[in-house]
């Protein structure tokens, strides 16, 4: 067996963050981060730069992304929020150790990862996978046109699919809009906020790229985003939202690596070790493989719970990881999660405003893009039965009990969420 490399001339695979590359030398105990805060919004609202505002790191690294000016894959930042125990009011807050305002020694809060969705209309899908990674989440809205924009509206009802009801909105670009035009905008906000049930999000004009009120933001996201309380206790479940092949081109086969998983833990604990069932695997067939090595941001894991993106390191054949192979596959204690199936039943709810103007039924041969977890799974509608849908997938998922899967179909070309359904029986 020969580590297979994508040619020079090729699209490159996706780099590994350095959360999923090899640890520092130090052998200090890593801390993951606390929570995971999706960064979601219409394209060009400030997502990213908002994201380097926070955290100091530009999330999109990807050659294409960076052409293209927009985030194509989830991207991943983590950050330490600080406290000067001195300074009152919102200068206290920063993202460095020491305070901005008198140079105390700052307190340490906790460290949070910022999961950046990318906003182009084409993206909707990678963004709703994200979602499932989410425990809040920073919606930016760009204080220079009118609210809201589609995806402003997608992604604030897909957090709401997702269970998420911690939200904190910036308003970006508030340098760009004059006096009157901004409190239009915060009018605008306010009824959109409400006519969607997410009334209490406290609403923050910054600018990202001038670092403008970027302390009243992070005190927003301290008092409105709690740190949730993970069940560790519950059996492993985390999501892959991306995979590698970490070996260089014409490596020994003694010296091969097996294939690297980077992903979120939602509740549970992995350590070195254990056995992992990686679901719905190839083809429908489930994998079990082995956890060589654990890392988070901040370096090397014996055990790793929920928060953050952790990389784990596997025995399988690293052929299978390469180029987000793996993306959208649970894993999971062995036998925990439901078969993989490819015929699913499920009762749809369509969601009025998204869909104003067009056809609120799902017809046979319809196609929909469902994302369950973080998987995306694309399928054909067969036939109703009263509110229940028959759906084939093209490839098999792993759908729990109770789910919630929120439903896209192409509409002018591209992706829009219709809705969510929940599976029946
Ligand atoms: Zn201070």
């Amino acid at each position: 067996m020969t580590a297979k490399k994508t040619a020079e001339h090729e699209k490159k695979p996706a780099k590994a963050s350095s959360a999923e590359k090899a640890a520092p030398k130090e052998e200090k105990k890593a801390e993951q981060a606390a929570v995971n805060i999706g960064m979601v919004g219409h394209v060009d609202h400030g997502k990213t730069s908002l994201t380097q505002a926070l955290t100091g790191k530009w999330t999109e690294t990807h050659s294409e992304e960076l052409k293209r000016g927009i985030s194509i894959r989830l991207g991943y930042a983590d950050t330490t929020f600080y406290k000067c125990p001195r300074c009152k009011g919102s200068e206290a807050y920063t993202i460095k150790p020491a305070c901005t305002a008198c140079n105390s020694k700052a307190e340490k809060l906790r460290t949070v990862s910022f999961v950046d969705a990318p906003g182009h209309e084409t993206l909707l899908t990678t963004m709703l996978s994200g979602a499932a990674l989410m425990q809040g989440a920073v919606l930016v809205i760009a204080a220079n046109e009118p609210c809201p924009q589609p995806q402003t509206t997608e992604h604030l009802v897909a957090l709401k699919i997702a269970g998420i009801k911690n939200i904190v909105v910036a308003q970006n670009k508030i340098d760009l809009a004059d006096k009157k035009q901004a409190l239009e905008n915060q009018r605008q906000i306010k009824e959109f906020l409400k006519a969607n049930g997410f009334e209490n999000a406290p609403i923050v004009p910054v600018a990202a790229h001038l670092g403008i009120n970027v302390d009243l933001l992070i005190e927003a996201i301290e008092k409105t985003i709690p740190t949730p309380s993970f069940e560790k206790n519950k059996p492993l479940k985390a999501y892959c939202i991306r995979s590698f092949d970490v070996n260089k081109p014409g490596i020994e086969i003694n010296d091969l690596k097996g294939g690297v998983i980077g992903g979120s833990i939602i509740e549970g604990m992995i350590k070195i070790g254990d056995t992992v069932e990686i679901t719905p695997g190839i083809e429908g067939k489930p994998m079990q493989t082995t956890v060589k090595s654990l890392n988070c941001a901040a370096g090397k894991l014996n055990e790793a719970g929920p928060g953050g993106l952790i990389g784990i390191g596997t025995t399988l054949d690293p052929s299978l990881t390469q180029n987000d192979r793996m993306r959208g596959q649970v894993i999971a204690q062995p036998g925990l999660m439901p078969l993989p199936t490819k015929k699913v039943f499920l009762k749809m709810t369509f969601i009025e405003r998204l869909i104003a103007n067009v056809d609120k039924r799902v017809r046979t041969n319809d196609v929909l893009v469902l994302t369950v977890g973080a998987m995306t799974a694309l399928g054909t509608m067969i036939k109703e039965k009263g509110s229940v849908l028959e759906i084939d997938l093209k490839t098999p998922a792993v759908i729990e009990k109770g789910e919630k899967i929120a439903v896209s179909r192409k509409e002018g070309g591209r992706w829009r969420l219709i809705g969510y359904a929940t599976p029946e029986k």
